[in-house]
């Protein structure tokens, strides 16, 4: 089997729920760039991955992806990976672009087997539990509000995603625990948003509460803060989702005890492959690698392995406006088909594009 070609296509969209991240971050702004990734073999069978980028992701996959990718063997996913690998040695690829060959190759397999990639994968459950990921709301009430929805929907499980202000988060995460009671399972993200003082100040707020983890509450560069950090918190601290270099720094911040749980993901750790790499790593500890964001590459890594606890889903309004696929018991489903399952109208695509290749 042989890469014939490698097309990409940037598409602009209206954002459907517009929202924000806490205070410093850019939020979701009215519309989006994205860019789908095609790459096409000799025996008529094409893999796609998403990209959530426009201009950036088009430049690198014009000037180094195809070069690495066309005339290669689409099932020889390893030697692609590392070949990746090195171009990033010069580029410095963009995080998100680690993996965007990766997830279309692994799409490829999939399809060549005849199976849904996660059976491909491993196979460990069919239906895993989603939890209601919030984005930034303006108020406590609001807050509850949505975790009442969430509920009420069948979610068992609701993060927050808050202000970035450590006393004011602290009160939330409080405040939440006792609207909801005892049985829904909370968690907290502060995307990077605290020193460590504040982290820990916060930490200890989210152990009272009793909240199931403590996620990214400081930018992932220091393994000696995070270490420090998860000596003085029995909360589990949930770290290395946006940190550079996949398994080879999560086996850091494993060894030297600077995260009780880490973060894996298709979008921030090399595709497919470097998901999976970093759960082997992390079971191989008897940790659990949550995996990061949603979509179908993060479900199939899901679903194949057994040391995760969730699926993300990211509750972007009030009223909520629950992604398509989640039951009414909080639950995400395997997608049936070979392959990955991302449904591409190719002409519906070249014609919206604003530039492709
Ligand atoms: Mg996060």
């Amino acid at each position: 089997m042989e890469i014939t070609d490698v097309k990409a296509y940037t598409v602009e969209e209206k954002v459907n729920h517009p929202f924000v991240w806490r205070k410093g971050l850019p939020g979701s702004g009215e519309t989006s760039q994205s860019t789908w990734l095609r790459i096409c073999t000799d025996e008529g069978i094409d893999g796609y991955s998403y990209i959530g980028r426009g201009a950036v992701a088009l430049d690198i996959v014009r000037r180094r992806l195809r070069e690495v990718l066309i005339g290669k063997d689409p099932l020889q996913k390893e030697l692609l990976w590392h070949e990746v690998w090195e171009l990033d040695r010069i580029e410095e690829l963009p995080i998100y672009m680690l993996g965007a060959a990766d997830v279309a190759l692994w799409d490829i397999t999939a399809k060549v087997a005849g199976l849904p990639l996660y059976k491909v994968l491993g196979g460990y459950r069919d239906k895993i539990d989603a939890y209601a990921s919030t984005v930034t709301f303006p108020t406590t009430e609001e807050y509850l509000e949505v975790a009442d929805q969430c509920v009420e929907y069948g979610f068992k499980a609701v993060k927050l995603h808050a202000w970035g202000d450590a006393r004011k988060d602290a009160l939330l995460c409080q405040r939440l625990r006792k609207h909801v009671g005892d049985d829904i399972v909370l968690m907290y993200d502060g995307s990077a948003g605290f020193n460590f003082h504040e982290s820990l100040y916060l930490g200890r707020a989210l152990e009272e509460a009793g909240y199931y983890w403590y996620e990214e509450p400081m930018r992932e560069f220091s393994i000696n803060q995070y270490r420090k950090l998860c000596d003085h918190l029995d909360i589990p601290v949930l770290a290395a989702e946006t940190s550079d270099g996949a398994h080879y720094n999560a086996a850091d911040f494993i060894i030297h005890g600077a995260a009780d749980m880490v973060r894996t993901s298709t979008g921030f750790k090399g595709g497919i492959t470097g998901a999976m790499r970093v759960a082997h790593l992390a079971d191989s500890f008897q940790m659990t690698a949550e995996v990061h964001g949603g979509g179908l590459p993060n479900l199939h890594v899901c679903l194949a392995i057994r040391n995760n606890s969730y699926y993300e889903s990211l509750i972007a309004s009030n009223p909520i406006d629950v992604e398509t696929g989640i039951d009414r018991e909080g639950y995400v489903h395997a997608p049936a088909g070979a392959g990955i399952g991302f449904e591409v109208d190719v002409e519906d695509l070249q014609r919206r594009a604003i530039a492709q290749l």
